[in-house]
């Protein structure tokens, strides 16, 4: 079996969109003077869908969010001519050739995602191939059901939050996770806006599910070492990206700092990007997200994480 066309395309939602009310969601922008919406370079109107067909008629697809018009711009020029004619079962010298040859410039951010986008699809003509679903191909079944989590309650009024909290609740879900929407440069008033809102979702959830907290990235050190001694009564799971993704020493300082573990990884890319997040119990949970390739994941899953880290 060969490699005998890669074709990416980017589809775009052309429709109309709402912009973020308010404070919807805490992020990386909101340290920095902006006079556009803080969340426009976090948002996803746009995909690349990546079909590679092999001799025997097998189609794979893969997909990348990040950047999509560079991405494809990434796989038509570097990628495609590093796998076309290639044994797609030659999966980890693909990968490897594709993160060597990019080495120079890649390594993270949208190169990272545009190799992922290949390998998911060379992943999915291996499944198509030997008619398995691809978690077969990547270790099989380890246990009978995965938990999930209800993941939204974006800050909007508290009301709505709770109303949305006992939606889900009464769907039977047991795990929430919510956005701050609050940071430092909203200062004294933001901290207690923050704390309203975990309050008010906890008074609907209760102490009997979890309650996972998510920054992205919207807070800096000082910031988060303020609110988690403030959020340990609410007993989180975790609280997520407190610090951009880069501050690994902070990760490392937080952790020390709580009970409360601490969680990111969401936007690293690869295996080595992991182990510096795992090394030094900078995290205790690590995430990682449909970009992350999946031969990422079989690496990821391989390492070896010291207690009490893990990998989610
Ligand atoms: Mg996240």
């Amino acid at each position: 079996m060969k490699i005998k066309s890669v074709r990416a395309r980017v589809f775009e939602w052309k429709g109309k969109t709402v912009p973020p009310q308010g404070n919807f969601c805490s992020n990386a922008m909101d340290l920095v003077y902006s006079k556009t919406e803080s969340m426009s370079t976090f948002r996803f109107h746009s995909w690349t869908v990546v079909e590679i067909e092999t001799d025997d008629g097998i189609v794979g697809l893969g997909n990348v969010a990040l950047a999509p018009a560079i991405a494809k711009a990434i796989i038509d020029q570097y990628l495609t001519p590093l796998v076309l004619g290639q044994d797609p079962w030659d999966y980890e010298y693909l990968w490897q050739r594709m993160y060597r040859a990019t080495h120079a410039w890649g390594r993270k951010g949208v190169t990272m995602a545009a190799i992922s986008a290949i390998d998911l699809a060379i992943w999915d003509i291996l499944g198509k191939s030997v008619n398995k679903p691809v978690f077969k191909l990547l270790g099989g079944r380890t246990k009978e059901k995965i938990p999930c989590y209800y993941s939204k309650l974006y800050r909007t009024d508290l009301k709505a939050m709770q109303d949305e909290a006992q939606k889900y609740l009464d769907q039977g879900f047991t795990m929430f996770k919510s956005r701050f929407g609050y940071g430092p440069a909203h200062g004294t008033k933001g901290v207690a806006e923050n704390l309203k809102a975990v309050e008010a979702i906890r008074e609907v959830i209760g102490y009997d599910n979890d309650l996972m907290l998510e920054c992205y990235m919207g807070w800096n050190l000082e910031y988060a070492k303020r609110m988690l001694p403030k959020l340990e009564k609410f007993q989180p799971r975790w609280v997520e990206e407190p610090v951009i993704a880069d501050d690994i020493d902070g990760y490392a300082e937080l952790n020390q700092l709580t009970s409360i573990p601490i969680s990111g990884g969401e936007h690293e890319f690869s295996l080595y990007g992991f182990k510096q997040l795992l090394d030094k119990k900078r995290c205790r949970w690590c995430s990682t997200t449909p970009t992350a390739s999946a031969a990422s994941r079989r690496r990821t899953r391989s390492m070896p994480c010291a207690r009490p880290t893990a990998c989610r």
